[in-house]
This record gives C-alpha cells, sequence and structure tokens, in this order.
C-alpha cells in the first residue's frame, strides 16, 4: 500500500513538466475559424483556412504542410500532416508502421462544415485536449480539397442548407464534380490526390465530408462504408459489419448524436418501407478506396441542421473516427495489407461483378424521420405535409449493399498497342504498373467483339457516358516489341479490372476512352474489336 501510492506520488510528479509543457501552448484569436468568429454566419474562406494553419504550425512542430495541389486558379492546397512524433515525409510514415488516416472536407465546394470541423479539430489535437488522438496513428488533413469552388461563393448556392450559412461556395471545381472523377481523373484535384496522397503516402483510411442535398430524414448525420462490389470483401465488411456500427453506438452514448446509414426514401407511401442508398460506382472516391483495398467512410451531415449542428455533428465524427482508429488502427491496417496480398495472389481466374444492382442488407434497421402526413387535395389527388415531429419506423428494409447482375473473368493481364499512350496515362494516373513488351510475342487471348456502342443516357461531367455490346471470343495474337501489358498478379488487380474489363459499369470505356476509334471502325464495318486483350 505504502508503496503503491509512493509511486503514485511519483507518477504525478513526472506527469506534471509534460502537462505544464503543453498548457503553456498560446491558445490565439487567430487559431478560431471564421464561423467560430462569426457565430457561425459565416464559412471559411481559402485565405481564412490558410491563417489558421498558418496559426497552427506557428508553435507546433508537431504540424508538417505540403502542398496539394495548385488550383487552377492559383489556390496553393494545403495537405496537412500531424503526427507525434513529427512525420516528415511518407517513408517516415511507412518506417514508423503506424497507420495513416486521410480526412478530406469541402470536395463539394458549398457543403463546408467539414472544412470548419477539421480545422477545429485539430486546434484541439494541437493546443486543446485532444492529443490522445495522435498515439498508434499518422493524421493527414485535405480541409478545402475543392478550393476554387468554395471561393466561388455567393448566396443561396445550398438552397437545401436553410441559408445557413448564407454564401457558400459552389458543388463542382470549374464544372467538374469531384466525386464523379475517382476513374476518370480529369480534375487537377483528383490527379493530386492520387498522385500525391493515396501513391505516396497510402492512407488506410480516407474520410470524405459531405452535406446532403436534403431527405427529411431524422439523423445529425448519415454514412457510408465503400461499397462492396468488384473489390476484396474484407475491407468493405470491417466497415459495414464492424466499424461503422461502433462509431454509431459511440456519438449516441458520447454526443447523444443520432447517426445513421445513408439513404432516401419515398415518403408518399408512408410510412417507407425501405431506405435506398447512392450508387455503387468507384468515380465515388470512397468506393474507389474499396478497389485499392484500403477503407473509406462517406459522411453526409444533415442539410436542414443549422450550421453551428452540422459543424458539431461532423467534429463528433471525426473524432470519434480517430478514437476508434486510435485503438483499432493496427487491426485496419492489417486487414488492408491481408486484402493487398490475398488480391495480388489470388485475383486472376475469379469472376468479379463488372454490373452490379442495389440490394438489401440481412439486417433490417428502425428508420428515424419527420412525420409526413397524408391529406387530400381539393382535385383528390394526396398531398404530403411534412411535421415537426420525428418519428421511428421500424422494420425497413436498408437498401447499403450491391449484388453483381454481369460478371466477367479477371485475365492473368491486359494487352494494348503502344501506340495507345492516352490509355497508358490514365492507368499510370491510379498508380497502376505498365510495362513494355520487350520483345515480339504471342498470347491466347480473349478478344470482345463489339457489336454496338451505346449512349447509357447517363451525363457526368460533360461526358455523355458509353457502354458496349458484344461478346468474348478466344483468338491467339501477336504482339510486338513496344505493346503495353498490365499484369494482374497485383495488389491494384480489381482497380485494373474494373478500369479496364469491355463491359464494366464505370471503366473507361463508360468514360468514352474508345468512342472515336470504335464508332469509327463500326462505321465502315459490322463488328469492331475493343482494342484491349485478355490474357487468360
Ligand atoms: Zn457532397
Amino acid at each position: 500500500m505504502r508503496v503503491k501510492s509512493l509511486t503514485f506520488v511519483m507518477q504525478l510528479l513526472l506527469a506534471v513538466p509534460s502537462f505544464a509543457a503543453e498548457s503553456t501552448h498560446r491558445f490565439t484569436a487567430d487559431m478560431m475559424t471564421a464561423a467560430e468568429r462569426s457565430d457561425y454566419e459565416r464559412t471559411s474562406t481559402f485565405a481564412d483556412v490558410v491563417a489558421v494553419i498558418d496559426a497552427l504550425a506557428a508553435d507546433s512542430p508537431l504540424l508538417q504542410r505540403e502542398t496539394l495541389l495548385l488550383s487552377r486558379e492559383g489556390r496553393e492546397v494545403p495537405l496537412v500532416i500531424l503526427a507525434d512524433p513529427p512525420i516528415m515525409s511518407p517513408a517516415e510514415a511507412r518506417a514508423s508502421g503506424k497507420p495513416v488516416i486521410y480526412i478530406q472536407g469541402n470536395i463539394h465546394g458549398g457543403e463546408v462544415e467539414g472544412k470548419e470541423a477539421s480545422l477545429i479539430l485539430m486546434r484541439d489535437i494541437l493546443y486543446g485536449d485532444k492529443r490522445r488522438l495522435l498515439e498508434n496513428q499518422i493524421l493527414l488533413f485535405v480541409p478545402i480539397y475543392n478550393a476554387d469552388g468554395n471561393d466561388a461563393m455567393a448566396e443561396n448556392n445550398r438552397p437545401n442548407q436553410e441559408l445557413s450559412p448564407l454564401r457558400t461556395g459552389v458543388r463542382t471545381a470549374h464544372g467538374l464534380d469531384l466525386n464523379r472523377d475517382g476513374m476518370i481523373v480529369e480534375a487537377l484535384e483528383t490527379q493530386a490526390l492520387y498522385g500525391r496522397v493515396l501513391q505516396r503516402w497510402d492512407p488506410d483510411l480516407l474520410v470524405d465530408l459531405h452535406t446532403t442535398n436534403g431527405t427529411w430524414h431524422g439523423y445529425s448525420l448519415t454514412y457510408a462504408p465503400a461499397y462492396h462490389t468488384a473489390g476484396d470483401e474484407a475491407t468493405s465488411a470491417y466497415m459495414s459489419e464492424v466499424m461503422l456500427p461502433a462509431l454509431q453506438a459511440a456519438v449516441k452514448r458520447k454526443f447523444d448524436l443520432e447517426f445513421g446509414w445513408y439513404g432516401g426514401f419515398d415518403y408518399r407511401n408512408w410510412p417507407p418501407t425501405a431506405l435506398r442508398t447512392y450508387h455503387h460506382a468507384p468515380r465515388y472516391l470512397t468506393n474507389h478506396m474499396g478497389l485499392r483495398n484500403r477503407m473509406a467512410i462517406l459522411s453526409e451531415t444533415f442539410s436542414h441542421d443549422r450550421f453551428y449542428k452540422r459543424v458539431h455533428a461532423a467534429n463528433a465524427f471525426i473524432e470519434e473516427i480517430l478514437e476508434y482508429t486510435r485503438v483499432h488502427g493496427a487491426e485496419i491496417r492489417r486487414i488492408n495489407r491481408e486484402a493487398d496480398t490475398r488480391v495480388a495472389a489470388s485475383a486472376i481466374g475469379q469472376e468479379k461483378g463488372v454490373q452490379f444492382e442495389m440490394v438489401a442488407r440481412d439486417e433490417r434497421l428502425d428508420l428515424r424521420s419527420y412525420r409526413y402526413i397524408p391529406y387530400a387535395n381539393d382535385d383528390g389527388s394526396t398531398g404530403f405535409a411534412r411535421s415537426a415531429e420525428i418519428v421511428t419506423i421500424e422494420d425497413v428494409l436498408n437498401y447499403n449493399a450491391f449484388a453483381p447482375t454481369k460478371t466477367a473473368t479477371v485475365p492473368s493481364s491486359y494487352l494494348f498497342s503502344g501506340a495507345l499512350t492516352g490509355l497508358k496515362d490514365k492507368l499510370e494516373a491510379h498508380g497502376i504498373w505498365v510495362q513494355t513488351l520487350e520483345a515480339d510475342a504471342s498470347f491466347n487471348v480473349e478478344v470482345f467483339v463489339v457489336e454496338d456502342l451505346v449512349r447509357t443516357g447517363a451525363r457526368l461531367n460533360g461526358h455523355q457516358n458509353s457502354a458496349l455490346q458484344g461478346y468474348f471470343q478466344a483468338e491467339t495474337r501477336s504482339f510486338s516489341r513496344g505493346d503495353f501489358i498490365v499484369s494482374l498478379d497485383d495488389r491494384l488487380a480489381f482497380l485494373i479490372f474494373y478500369l479496364l474489363e469491355p463491359e464494366s459499369d464505370d471503366g473507361l470505356v463508360f468514360w468514352n476512352l474508345f468512342d472515336a476509334y470504335l464508332t469509327g471502325e463500326l462505321a465502315t464495318q459490322q463488328t469492331a474489336e475493343y482494342p484491349v486483350f485478355k490474357a487468360l
């Protein structure tokens, strides 16, 4: 007993210097966000964000900075690295063995609270009471991913956000929706994210912070994992079945906040029987991460909440995510690395989906929603009034999963002509290794014979997207020295597959990369060959 209390006193004495050292850090007005300083009337401009990061950096060696990109309008978009001890480079991060967690706000320039919440959390980690969030992990923050979109501020850019704040930026970056660019990689922002973050820092988890477009559900925030489509199942399953349920319980317990699965429902069939999510496609960055054997969370605050409440919800969520990864980061890293090994060793020959449909999860949910009250219009039709009451509707089907409707075989490699340098560049933007044949060689391949190129009706980022109709045919083909080959005994095999399969619903065909060639061929003959060949 005596020994014990002496030890306790010793611990207290030892603890004093570090506590004192931390408390001497200045916590100054210039560390406040524009939202905090304006009583949540205003959201930060790019200059405001940089000023806060400057203030945070001034007195902390734990903060390092890189430039993510120089935006089209000349803004140097910051990537902030927090680590204890400090980390100066991706090589040091790798050597540390710690998981890297990447959090980005403001991909849609009008969805502003992730930006504010990221700045607030960085400050509270460095100068407040959340230093523990630097235990066991390296944190990367991009508070203002779409800097040009953010600064295109005007009133009423986001009418569903209840004019709170009054002025926000716009959704796109120079017309490109950055959360539809994950496969074709046309925006500077996506090129920078892939080149400077994913390929260098290789984060184990990506968190993408948004605001919903308007569904009157009864949650402060809704979330989705990287959906399991053509990727390895383990990473998505961990998010859906383990991590997200744990986070939902934690924010309820600690902050008394109600979070739930992302989705919309049809209130005209009141009460709703099904919640339906958005889309499986990897053009969405969170889904894209699944094809890279990494985890991701889509976060959507409730657009009808006042701005300060949305910042609070986003802040609570990223804090809880980092509490979770602080404890379970090694497990997340192990699951990701095991997926890498498994994909590289066994992707070849698997039947994987190339087109998908939304399906219900096994487990139903209790859906919180504002109550809609049906009433009869004079013309006999039914109208719906949205009451102020939030109700819980039990046993609702949760369409937050996907199943393949069409599959294809993962080849051992894809081969294509050395003339297709544009295709090679697209693959390399994803960090895919494209090799050059050093000698002429023949391969047993499957050729996709194109009978028709149809427009899908989807219009995304200025593309009218395409789909191919046709069939595979086995042949032996000669390739020349200088032609390109992409091997699928690679950890990115499922990403390569989704990009290059001719019938993929979000591959490079869909994004019109082969339109000019194929329509030219089909103008003069019955069929054409898809110019990427599958060696089996
Ligand atoms: Zn969004």
